[in-house]
């Protein structure tokens, strides 16, 4: 697998790209920097009354057929909340504002697309969600599942960044 830092040519001028750092590299001809940085991501935690959260089983690869949140890559322009708001939309048909979402923390992880691996960091957020609510999975979603918080099938679950922050968010709320 190709990550970033091993990127062979300049974007701009395309001479080769020289490692200066594990997070930098060089354009041996133009002298442009260019910074390995994380990609950012978010994820929702949508919670019902009767101690259950939706989780997605992801339709295309990477780790399809996992288990996963519900969210995805933030878009140019686009705020954290903005993204979160679009997700819920996109893949699950839900119609959420602002003030409907709770900040919870974020996690770091991996993901390889089409041979390259890069890195991303997630801002996850949590929302509370009547009971009767009625989703309906599109875009990169499957299918949904709502599983007890004590029940969640980590071995399933597709992101390991994703995981260990959900193990420590429901091992403090359960
Ligand atoms: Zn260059």
């Amino acid at each position: 697998m190709t990550r970033e830092i091993d990127f062979k040519y300049c974007p701009k001028c395309a001479a080769p790209l020289l490692k200066q750092t594990p997070i930098l590299l060089i354009c041996s001809a133009c002298d442009l920097h260019f910074y390995i940085n994380p990609r950012a991501t978010n994820a929702i935690i949508l919670q019902n009354s009767k101690n259950q959260l939706l989780l997605t089983k992801r339709k295309f690869d990477p780790h399809a057929g996992k288990y996963d949140l519900p969210g995805g890559f933030i878009d140019i322009n686009e705020s954290v909340e903005e993204s979160v708001i679009r997700e819920l939309k996109e893949e699950l048909n839900i119609d959420m504002n602002k003030d409907d979402i709770e900040y919870l923390g974020s996690c770091t992880d991996t993901y390889e697309f089409k041979g390259v691996g890069y890195y991303t960091v997630g801002m996850i957020y949590k929302a509370l969600v009547k009971d009767d609510i009625i989703i309906t999975p599109s875009d990169d979603v499957e299918s949904t599942l709502w599983v007890n918080m004590n029940d969640i099938p980590y071995d399933d679950i597709a992101f390991e960044g994703v995981k260990i922050f959900m193990k420590s968010y429901f091992s403090s709320t359960t």
